[in-house]
């Protein structure tokens, strides 16, 4: 199935609908973007998404997005396609500026596309970056298209056969993935960064602590190395187990807290689109 694209408050053919070589998110990744889940022609945790779409572009300084006109987008490019299984992607952006300048006038560019998806399997391999991802700096925490050095690290993950890079922080905690967070089992007991540690606050995230609780709490990177269990939270992997990081094999992931936190966690998620 081709994309389906919503730009600027229409829905487009995804073969000719073109943003601007001059667009400030192209030119100096100016811009903010959500990954959101879809599910039988329905967007998950919808509300939760457009709110941080609108954190982030507060945080960059961008003008406020009209979330309502952002919903309509999803709307209509889910009524055009109704997926089983997919991702919307909303990403907004600083619009048009001239080469050199600032921010331009003409006011920012929204588009919305829909992709149909895979199913992530149920465990996968992990490893540990070995520069630090900074808790302090000032696009700590949005979800901006700034995302060069997730690139890389996600590069270096696919060279070791693995699917997910994880960060420690300036201090050395660990802090989060290039596109999810973690979780990590130690004396039975479940711990995931705090939002201190420089992660994003992934809405996978929130509900996991919501739905299944967890200690958040400073934890070394090499916590990692001795964990009894590690899985991930995101968008597109909701619970996902790890059964390796870096050369430590995890025995048996998804072991039984991942388990259980993946199995409340689809049942929550099955009872409410929007929660
Ligand atoms: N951390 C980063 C850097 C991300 O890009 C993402 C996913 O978008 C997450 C964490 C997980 O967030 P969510 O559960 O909202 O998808």
């Amino acid at each position: 199935m081709k994309p389906a694209i919503w730009l600027d408050g229409s829905l487009r053919d995804p073969d000719t609908a073109m943003v601007s070589v001059f667009d400030h998110g192209l030119t100096v990744g100016d811009g903010v973007f959500e990954t959101v889940k879809a599910t039988e022609g329905r967007a998950f945790a919808l509300t939760r998404h457009l709110r941080r779409l609108a954190r982030s572009a507060e945080g960059l300084g961008l003008p406020e997005p009209d979330l309502d006109e952002v919903r309509r987008g999803c709307e209509e490019v889910l009524k055009a396609h109704p997926v089983a299984f997919g991702r919307l992607r909303i990403t907004y952006t600083g619009g048009i500026s001239p080469l050199g300048s600032d921010r331009g006038t003409a006011g920012p560019t929204v588009v919305v596309a829909l992709t149909e998806a895979a199913r992530r399997p149920d465990a996968t391999a992990v490893i540990t970056v070995p520069w630090a991802r900074n808790e302090r700096g000032a696009l700590t925490g949005l979800k901006t298209t700034s995302y060069g050095e997730n690139v890389v690290a996600l590069a270096r993950a696919r060279e070791q056969d693995a699917t997910e890079a994880l960060f420690g922080n300036t201090v050395g905690a660990l802090c989060e993935g290039t596109g999810s967070n973690v979780f990590v089992v130690l004396d039975g007991q479940l711990h995931t960064p705090p939002l201190s540690s420089g992660c994003l606050a992934g809405i996978t995230r929130a509900l996991v602590l919501e739905w299944v609780g967890a200690k958040e709490t400073d934890l070394p990177l090499d916590a990692l190395h001795r964990a009894e269990e590690v899985f991930l939270t995101s968008t597109t992997r909701d619970v996902q187990a790890v059964h390796r990081v870096d050369g430590h094999t995890l025995p048996g992931a998804p072991g039984p807290v991942t388990a259980e936190a993946l199995r409340i966690f689809v049942e929550r998620a099955a009872a409410d689109i929007d929660p």
